[in-house]
């Protein structure tokens, strides 16, 4: 894994009030604090609904915990006639270190193609905050192009519209393993990951792709994480269903 520090991302999607998004942050703080000892670096984020991150911003910065949070969607747009949209500005002042743009929910439910994350990706770096860009493919796109291709043609679409520098994250999450059950096999995601590395590397240098973090999604959970992070080129997991429960998540986050 080079020296890439892994990240474990909990998306949290639509659940949980702030109310609710107060307990889940305090009591997975705690868990984690529990098992300090016995796990290595590794950066936990969670990823509250926006009507939460004030709520979650203000606890995590109080209680000091050690534990980023971000976005799951931000606007393209810097401000003004934009109805129901969150610009990466408004986020930075909440100090989120990261946003989630490209989910494949957000590119079936809101029609979002890859100019579009691309612009969105650009717009969080303008403000100093890491987007995570998510790729992957269908199970028709699985069948008929093999696992690779899609998602590498979507890196590629979207790296064209950002600068050739800022940091970024990309998670290779198969759309046919989210909340599904049936996560990718280790060796599975470790084959797209290398290819999604060789892009970067291509795009932006072999500097640049050692450093850029590459999160596998899709149904993990504790009992499969630790094959995928002993893969060499999977540096962490962008985790659904399995990070609205504190123990589970702060297993992932042990890799056990
Ligand atoms: P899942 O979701 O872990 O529930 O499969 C992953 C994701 O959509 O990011």
């Amino acid at each position: 894994m080079a020296n890439r520090t892994p990240l474990i991302a909990g998306n949290w999607k639509l659940n949980l009030d702030h109310l609710q998004a107060i307990a889940l942050v305090q009591k997975l703080a705690w868990t984690l604090q529990d098992g300090k000892h016995d796990h290595a670096a590794v950066e936990v984020a969670v990823f509250p609904p926006f009507t939460d991150l004030r709520s979650v911003q203000t606890l995590i910065s109080a209680e000091r915990f050690e534990l980023r949070f971000g976005a799951q969607d931000v606007s393209e747009h810097e401000s003004g006639a934009h109805t129901g949209e969150i610009s990466a500005s408004m986020l930075a002042k909440l100090e989120c270190s990261y946003v989630i743009v490209g989910h494949s929910e957000r590119r079936q439910d809101h029609a979002e193609s890859d100019a579009i994350v691309g612009r969105k990706a650009a717009a969080a770096l303008r403000h100093g905050i890491v987007p995570i860009v998510c790729v992957g493919e269908t199970a028709d796109d699985l069948e008929q192009h093999g696992a690779s291709a899609v998602p590498v043609q979507q890196l590629r679409d979207v790296l064209a519209e950002l600068p050739a520098t800022g940091e970024i994250v990309v998670a290779y999450e198969p759309v046919w393993a989210i909340g599904s059950g049936k996560a990718a096999t280790a060796d599975q995601a470790q084959q797209v990951c290398q290819a999604l590395r060789q892009v970067v590397a291509e795009v932006r240098g072999d500097e640049a792709a050692a450093a850029t973090r590459i999160l596998y999604g899709g149904s993990v959970k504790s009992g499969n994480i630790a094959g995928f992070m002993r893969e060499p080129d999977v540096d962490g997991a962008l985790v659904g269903g399995a990070s609205l429960d504190a123990t589970e998540f702060a297993a992932i986050s042990r890799f056990q």
